[in-house]
């Protein structure tokens, strides 16, 4: 097993608590499966968690460098819709709106990925050092179900695309038999982009509607488009509200033996 020196209170008793059962898939949809190369730990003198990319640096290097360029595309939207603000105020303050929101979540979106790299760098493996003592666990927090009872976490996965993360949905069974999925913060910001980017292609593409030559394939493509963009929208509230609101954590349950 090994063991890695705590960043918080420099003892060499940082052991893994967490298997991350992983399969590649996209909003839910499984594609297959493959290692998503992150490993949870936990110091056993302090309690501090930490997440390390198991994988390799290059590789990991690869995820941030994937939502770069929408840092770029984003501030280059914002940039132009306040410049064209001026002569037309609806178009150049929605396409600003847009482009913020679309470099802010793309800056989320590396720090969440470069995190695992730094926290590996500062919590560097003791090769020596003897397997500590289990003091804590990684029993994740319990969510309220819809009965009211605390329902305990039964499954975790680690979703990823290409290697990218894309989020962590837990799901958790009561003991009146009900079952529900909250996934974490991550998930929510991967899955907040992607409506973003769908809902903006939806509006761009029916622009030309209006248009006298607009062709058949033309309201087939905006169509289907403004279905998969108001799909995203209900399943992005459902997930929000599961989190915040329907399934709140219960206060005092799991984290330490
Ligand atoms: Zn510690
Ligand atoms: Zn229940």
């Amino acid at each position: 097993m090994t063991v890695r020196t705590c960043a918080s209170c420099k003892h060499d008793t940082a052991v893994s608590v967490r298997d991350w059962p992983s399969q590649t898939s996209f909003m839910g949809l499984s594609s297959g499966s493959g290692p998503v190369g992150r490993q949870d730990f936990r110091c056993q003198s302090c309690g501090a968690r930490f997440t390390v990319r198991g994988a390799a640096v290059l590789r990991a290097l690869a995820g941030p460098l994937v939502f770069l360029p929408f840092v770029g595309i984003g501030g280059m939207l914002l940039l132009g819709g306040l410049t064209s603000a001026a002569s037309e105020p609806a178009y150049g303050l929605g396409l600003a709106a847009f482009g913020g929101l679309l470099a802010a979540l793309s800056v989320l979106a590396c720090m969440h990925l470069v995190g695992p790299l730094v926290q590996t760098w500062r919590n560097p493996v003791a090769p020596d050092a003897p397997v500590p003592p289990r003091r804590f666990d990684d029993t994740p927090p319990m969510r309220r179900c819809a009965c009211g009872k605390p329902a305990p976490v039964t499954k975790i996965v680690a979703e990823s695309t290409n290697h990218i993360p894309t989020g962590t949905e837990s799901t958790h069974t009561c003991e009146c038999g009900r079952e529900f999925a909250v996934n974490d913060v991550w998930g929510l910001v991967f899955m907040s982009m992607v409506v973003a980017i769908v809902t903006v292609v939806a509006l761009f593409c029916s622009d030309s509607l209006f248009e006298n030559d607009a062709t058949w394939g033309a309201f087939v493509l905006a169509g289907g488009l403004a279905l998969l963009s108001l799909g995203g929208m209900i399943a992005w509230v459902h997930q929000v509200a599961s989190r915040f609101w329907l399934h709140p954590l219960v206060p005092d349950a799991g984290s330490q033996n």
